[in-house]
């Protein structure tokens, strides 16, 4: 068989990743769907390329979109890949603009969220390889670390920077992760626009969710 694929075909994928579809939103965890079978959830600052990065991973141009819905800002995204398997997109943060009891408000849904889930098997922290490790990433981290989650922290954005540039950045972000982490914590660089990474992260991702 001829094999004639462009480019972006050559990046062998898990088929269960692009039969990701919306399965409800919530704003609290009362109504999130059943805590059973494997979860991944998705951290990250707005506009740091979460939806992007979701979007590049189930190969799907518009799935992750709905998170930007007004009134959605404040909520849990929840993908399903089948009955027992989600990909959770979390409230985007870092708003400056936001009052203090809404950012309380997200802080405790997402510590909460965080520490009681017990399907969730692995968190995305998704942040800009050009800024990464802000206060609040740090944060996120905390939290998940508390929670004995293992971490994957993904610096996207990479097609941005020169190669040394984003080695540079990787060694300095696994530099500052090294110090007394005691659960996993993997550092990838990522472009949803080359997919450089993308590969890498499926592959974690389908441990996390126990994919066959
Ligand atoms: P979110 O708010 O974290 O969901 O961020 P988005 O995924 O919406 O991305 C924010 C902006 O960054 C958009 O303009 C994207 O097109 C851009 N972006 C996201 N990922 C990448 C990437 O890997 N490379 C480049 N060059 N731009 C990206």
């Amino acid at each position: 068989m001829s094999n004639s694929r462009g480019p972006a075909d050559s990046h062998a994928t898990n088929p269960q990743f692009q039969r990701a579809a919306f399965l409800t939103a919530a704003s609290d965890l009362v109504r999130t769907p059943a805590d059973s079978g494997w979860e991944v959830a998705f951290a990250g600052r707005s506009n740091a390329g979460k939806s992007s990065a979701l979007n590049a991973i189930c190969h799907q141009r518009g799935l992750a979109r709905t998170s930007k819905t007004p009134g959605r800002t404040q909520q849990l995204i929840f993908f399903q890949l089948d009955e027992e398997r989600r990909l959770v997109d979390l409230p985007g943060y870092g708003f400056a603009k936001v009052s203090l009891s809404i950012k309380r408000q997200w802080q405790m849904l997402m510590e909460r969220y965080l520490e009681r889930r017990t399907s969730l098997k692995g968190l995305v922290v998704v942040m800009d390889i050009r800024h990464p490790l802000t206060e609040i990433d740090q944060q996120m981290i905390a939290w998940g670390i508390a929670a004995a989650l293992p971490l994957l922290l993904l610096l996207t954005k990479a097609d941005k920077l020169k190669r040394g540039a984003v080695d540079r950045s990787l060694q300095s972000v696994r530099k500052a992760m090294a110090a007394g982490a005691s659960t996993s914590i993997e550092v990838q660089p990522f472009s949803a626009v080359t997919r450089l990474g993308l590969k890498d992260t499926q592959s974690q991702l389908s441990a996390w969710l126990d994919l066959p």
